[in-house]
């Protein structure tokens, strides 16, 4: 997928026009997301004890990695707007207000080599959060997108910062497009969002609560096989065509399963390809291309 601020190409600017044109976040009287409201219902013991709400960052990632580098941990940073949002490989994420765009930071006691399982705990315990409170039921698309049906409606962005083999910390960015209309955003995004999906707004405060809960009870089940299997189970990504770019090449397969270190597994004829990381398209339809 190209990245948003790209080259000058026609599809890139009518992206462009879109955006700046969308009434997303002007013409709706959202209530401002309050901290008092949020702590005081908050069912965590550790994670967002320390909360810092902001009317607009450039990027809540940006703020938690300068606070981790100075040995904060559990804190939640949250802001209505993010001005210069990141998803994966500085890629531009879209984060008008309405959504909810938050970074956690966190500091396992675990090798580098593992930190694949906070995303993985991460994306399940998200998914878990929105199909409690709302009965909606996401998706991961490999690696790290959340989506409901076909549609991206939210992500995660974890970025780590290691000394040695251990791990010293990880910034983990939420990002869930909550009541946002998703037809402000380029169509080829296929974005949607949970207001779009259940039919009415979210309580964000209420969604905030149980999110960081259940990232908590996750963050506290780490490399566990429960967190492992319900991370296959919803997988939007096994059984599907898909086109992978990684730094080695491209590579059209089909996604026979996801492996315990987070690998996506790809069969290719005759031969299972094991990905670690990547970017991953999925193709329509059988055979997709
Ligand atoms: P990918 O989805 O290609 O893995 P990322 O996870 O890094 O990439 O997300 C960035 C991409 O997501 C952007 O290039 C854009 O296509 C899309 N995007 C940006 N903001 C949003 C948003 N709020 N909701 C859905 N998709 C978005």
């Amino acid at each position: 997928m190209a990245a948003y601020g790209g080259d000058a190409s026609s599809a890139e600017a009518r992206r462009r026009s879109k955006l700046s044109a969308g009434p997303h976040h002007r013409d709706r009287e959202l209530a401002p997301l309050d901290k008092d409201r949020i702590l005081s219902c908050l069912g965590t013991r550790w994670l967002g004890r320390d909360m810092r709400l902001f009317a607009q960052l450039a990027s809540t990632n940006e703020l938690a990695i300068s606070l981790a580098q100075k040995g904060e941990s559990g804190t939640v940073i949250l802001a209505e707007v993010q001005t210069r949002g990141r998803g994966r490989l500085s890629r531009h994420w879209e984060s008008p207000s309405g959504g909810i765009w938050m970074s956690l930071i966190l500091r396992p006691d675990i090798p580098i080599a593992l930190a694949y399982q906070i995303n993985m705990a991460i994306c399940v315990a998200v998914c878990r959060a929105i199909s409690n409170l709302l009965g909606l039921n996401p998706g991961i698309k490999w690696p790290n997108d959340l989506l409901i049906g076909e549609r991206k409606v939210g992500g995660i962005l974890m970025e780590v910062q290691a000394e040695g083999e251990r791990l010293e910390y990880a910034v983990v960015g939420v990002g869930i497009n909550a009541n946002i209309d998703p037809s402000a955003f380029p169509d080829d995004w296929m974005a949607t969002s949970l207001s779009r999906e259940g039919g009415s707004e979210v309580s964000r405060t209420a969604l905030i609560q149980r999110t960081l809960l259940e990232i908590e009870r996750a963050y506290e089940n780490l490399g566990s096989m429960e967190i492992y299997d319900e991370w296959r189970r919803r997988s939007a990504t096994i059984g599907r065509m898909v086109r992978i770019s990684a730094n080695s090449g491209e590579l059209v397969g089909e996604v026979e399963d996801l492996a315990e270190d987070g690998a996506l597994l790809l069969r290719r004829n005759d031969e299972v390809v094991r990905v670690l990381a990547g970017d991953c398209i999925h193709l329509r339809g059988m055979g997709g291309l």
